[in-house]
C-alpha cells in the first residue's frame, strides 16, 4: 500500500495521543513523522487529543486549587 494512503487509514494509538498533551514539559514528546501528517488530516485524532488535553488542563486547574486550599 501506498505510505500516503497508508497513513490516512492507521489511527494514531490513543496512548500515543494521551502522551502529547500529558507528559511533562521537560520530558520531550515526538510524533514520528507518519503521525504528524496523519493528524493534520485526521478529525478523529484531533478530536481524541483535544479531549485529552481538556481533560489534562482541567486535571491541571484542580489540583493547583487544591494546593492553594
Ligand atoms: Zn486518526
Amino acid at each position: 500500500m501506498d505510505y500516503d494512503v497508508r497513513i490516512k487509514q492507521i489511527h494514531i494509538a490513543t496512548q500515543r495521543l494521551f502522551d502529547s498533551v500529558s507528559i511533562d514539559v521537560e520530558q520531550e514528546f515526538r510524533f514520528d513523522d507518519w503521525e504528524l501528517k496523519h493528524l493534520a488530516g485526521c478529525k478523529e485524532c484531533e478530536h481524541i487529543r483535544d479531549v485529552f488535553g481538556r481533560q489534562f488542563s482541567a486535571m491541571h486547574k484542580k489540583a493547583a486549587t487544591d494546593e492553594v486550599a
